[in-house]
């Protein structure tokens, strides 16, 4: 499969303004030095507790927020990106290499070149409540990022607003109407639209599915999967609900404190998790079997906070395997075999 986004170093920190000067004091390491890459027509899921920075993640890569450092590559040919880490390493202050930042580096647009890439990459959020406007009606809601990227004009933006609402199940019936006449799932079905209506390539899908309930969900899961198809799509899926994440993506990634700990396939991962925190993850995923009891992986502790996060690898406070180096170094994310990386000395150093 060919590579449509590649991450390297991404960080995103929020300031904490603090004393009678409101200066920064500190810093939360929401996403610290994140490195992934994301296949064409993939779904990649991200799992991980509240607050260890997934949706952070998601919002930077599609420019939401600014990152404070680290690289977003669309569609770069690798030779490029390959020559950006050269001259990186090797002459970090040259033209060439600001000049190929410029052009290259999502991490580096600004104005109108970044409201142009915006029609690529959308996202759709986990409450349509709140991520709908209540006083607007649905076919301007859904017309809105066609018009202001300035994709059509006049009649055929209503065409175009009927042609998506009938990809996500609703109808030229429901132009006409505000979000509180809406269901959840259909207030979701109007957020798919817009967020399909400029045909972009790449959607971030933040916890889709977490306002609904059960069956809504199937419905909705049925939904991303079928235009994933039609329409070429590649998602990212941020949950925290593991089952979920499960049925729809191609490969997870684990977070914990802002950094990927564990990636790999959708069924290795389940199968088979390496990294203490995944297991003790995936041990909480309940069986639907009342005469079976999952083997439940010790955790420790509370999750330390992100502004001061521990030195060397961030889950040794709470690790029951934590040794010396642990306290010291950052585990890398290492390719323990067909593509599963683990950032675990435990595991790693036994391979
Ligand atoms: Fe535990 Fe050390 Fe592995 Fe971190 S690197 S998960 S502390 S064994």
């Amino acid at each position: 499969m060919e590579n449509l986004i590649a991450i390297e170093n991404l960080k995103k920190y929020f300031p904490i303004y603090g004393g009678v000067l409101k200066r920064k004091v500190a810093e939360v390491k929401a996403v610290d030095d994140v490195h992934l890459n994301i296949m064409r027509g993939e779904c990649f899921g991200v799992v991980g507790e509240s607050g260890c920075g997934k949706t952070t993640l998601g919002k930077t890569i599609i420019r939401l927020l600014n990152p404070n450092a680290g690289h977003i590559f669309y569609r770069v040919p690798k030779e490029i990106v390959e020559a950006i880490k050269y001259l990186e390493r090797n002459d970090p202050k040259s033209k060439a290499l600001k000049y190929l930042l410029k052009e290259y580096d999502i991490a580096y647009l600004t104005g109108r070149r970044l409201k142009k890439f915006r029609r690529y990459m959308q996202i759709v959020f986990q409450d349509p409540s709140t991520s709908l406007d209540p006083r607007m009606l649905v076919k301007d809601i859904v017309a809105e990022p066609l018009v202001s990227q300035g994709l059509a004009k006049g009649a055929n933006v209503g065409k175009r607003v009927v042609e998506v609402l009938e990809l996500v199940g609703l109808s030229r019936s429901h132009l006409y109407r505000y979000p509180h006449e809406f269901s959840g799932g259909q207030r979701q079905r109007i957020a798919v639209a817009r967020a399909i209506i400029t045909n972009p390539e790449f959607i971030v899908l933040d916890e889709p599915t977490s306002s609904v309930d059960v069956s809504v969900r199937a419905q909705l899961l049925n939904l991303f999967k079928e235009l994933q198809k039609k329409l070429g799509l590649t998602y990212m899926f941020i949950s925290h609900d593991l089952s979920v994440v499960e049925c729809i993506s191609d490969r997870v990634a684990v977070m914990y404190l802002g950094k990927i700990v564990e990636l790999a396939e959708t069924y290795d991962l389940y199968k088979n998790p390496l990294h203490p925190y995944a297991k003790a993850l995936f041990a909480s995923i309940p069986v639907p079997d009342p005469t079976r009891r999952r083997e439940k992986a010790p955790l420790y502790g509370e999750v330390p906070s992100p502004v001061n996060p521990p030195a060397g690898c961030r889950f040794h406070p709470r690790c029951a395997l934590a040794m010396d180096i642990c306290k010291r170094d950052e585990p890398p994310l290492v390719d323990v075999g067909g593509g599963h990386l683990v950032a675990c000395y435990a595991v790693t150093e036994k391979e």
